[in-house]
């Protein structure tokens, strides 16, 4: 079906919101280009875990989308889309300490007041439930009705269902505004100029740039791990554990005299394949392609005192990618200020893959003339100051 309003847009960026915005305009009829400075899933979207998670959410927005996020991807995979690619499973969010069963106590009632499920086990049923995690956990909330999805197969399924075909190392370079600047009438390439009725901007990190966000878009490296199958160690584990510092780690770290510090916030998800994917480090800026000792050695150690089995078995890989985070810790999801054509779908640190599927219902939706189930309004880019694509 065509969209009454809408006949051709330009999405700028293949990552997980770029993927989605261009699937769900497709659907309505749109002709779409996609254009990627790379690759699909090139960045942080080939780069993430892949929780698909109330459970790490604050209440509020957030809590909320992630709520829409993980109905979406269930939705999508009943109607076979993501049949094959989205593994439903609980989170397991753990304390080991005094001041994180604090803040996991105050986090279940906050999850269950939302409506989630969520429940406090107690030792012997946590012990029951998750054979794999160590005798020594003080406390255990499961959340049930969560998910995995890997970034990269969700992209490259939505492409293919879009029956597009991406281009690739195509960075664009600037937006062409109309004489009024009312509008976008273009998008440059060094190769051509793309006209367009609309012009969606999920170019994660490199959004910046292009819309004169640098006061408002920050970069956050996060290390992961994976570790080779270990078919009976993923059987004693019904779910992703979650350590409550996860929580606790959320947002920007400072460390001593005013330097960038980097959090650890364990995540240990058991993977379909019999593998385990380990992260992870919350680091203020960094490059996107290293590994350190420092950080390995931390995480492993943590991922050992939660899940003493993880010792016995061999670690095959490590990675980094970074997330683009906004200065008030919510994405950037709506219409461009001062256009009416132009539209941003980024910043959305360590929770795209969870939320990137229904923000790109949602801006294609809104660029269709059309609502959404997700309430913008807290996503809106226009409380910025000073953002403003440059004529
Ligand atoms: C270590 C790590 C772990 C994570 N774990 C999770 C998790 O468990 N759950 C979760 O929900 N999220 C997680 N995330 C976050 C998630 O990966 C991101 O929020 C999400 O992938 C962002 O998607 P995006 O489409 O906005 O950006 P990206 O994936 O970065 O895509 C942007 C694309 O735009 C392209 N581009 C840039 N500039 C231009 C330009 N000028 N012209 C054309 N194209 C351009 C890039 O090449 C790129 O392909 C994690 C991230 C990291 C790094």
């Amino acid at each position: 079906m065509q969209s009454r309003h809408l006949r051709n847009a330009v999405v700028i960026g293949a990552g997980i919101c770029g993927a989605a915005t261009a699937y769900f305009l497709s659907r309505r009829g749109v002709n779409v280009r996609l254009l990627d400075a790379r690759a699909p899933a090139a960045e942080a979207t080939g780069a993430a875990d892949g929780a698909v998670s109330v459970a790490s959410k604050r209440p509020g927005p957030m809590m909320n989308a992630a709520l829409l996020g993980i109905r979406l991807y269930r939705e999508l995979a009943e109607a076979g889309l993501l049949a094959d690619l989205f593994k439903t499973r609980s989170t397991f969010i753990v304390a080991r300490h005094d001041d994180e069963c604090a803040v996991l106590e105050a986090h279940a009632a906050a999850l269950s007041g939302a409506g989630v499920g969520a429940e406090i086990l107690s030792q012997a049923t946590a012990r029951g439930r998750f054979p794999a995690l160590a005798p020594a956990t003080r406390m255990v909330v499961e959340v049930r009705g969560e998910g995995h999805a890997i970034g990269y197969r969700i992209v490259h399924r939505l492409i293919a269902a879009s029956g597009l075909a991406v281009d690739r190392h195509e960075p664009v370079t600037r937006l062409i505004l109309c004489e009024r600047g009312q509008r976008i009438r273009a998008v440059e390439t060094a190769k051509s100029r793309i006209e367009a009725d609309a012009v969606i901007v999920a170019a994660g990190g490199g959004s910046g740039a292009l819309l004169g966000l640098a006061h408002v878009l920050s970069p956050r490296k996060g290390q992961l791990l994976v570790t080779e199958r270990a078919p009976s160690l993923n059987a004693g584990m019904p779910g992703a554990i979650m350590s409550g510092r996860y929580l606790m780690s959320k947002g920007s770290q400072t460390g001593p005299n005013g330097k960038p510090a980097r959090g650890i916030g364990l995540v240990v998800d058991p993977l379909t394949t019999g593998q385990f994917l380990i992260g992870g480090t919350r680091e203020d800026g960094g490059e996107a392609g290293s590994n350190d000792i420092d950080a390995v050695a931390r995480i492993l150690a943590d991922a050992v005192a939660l899940v003493p089995g993880l010792a016995n078995i061999r670690l095959l890989r490590g990675f980094a990618g970074v997330r683009m985070a906004v200065a008030d810790g919510l994405p950037l999801i709506g219409r461009l200020p001062g256009l009416t054509n132009g539209y941003v779908v980024t910043g959305f640190e360590g929770d795209g893959i969870c939320l990137g599927p229904v923000a790109g219902q949602a801006i294609a939706a809104l660029a269709c003339g059309e609502n959404s189930a997700l309430d913008l309004t807290p996503f809106d880019p226009g409380r910025f100051d000073g953002l403003k694509v440059a004529a």
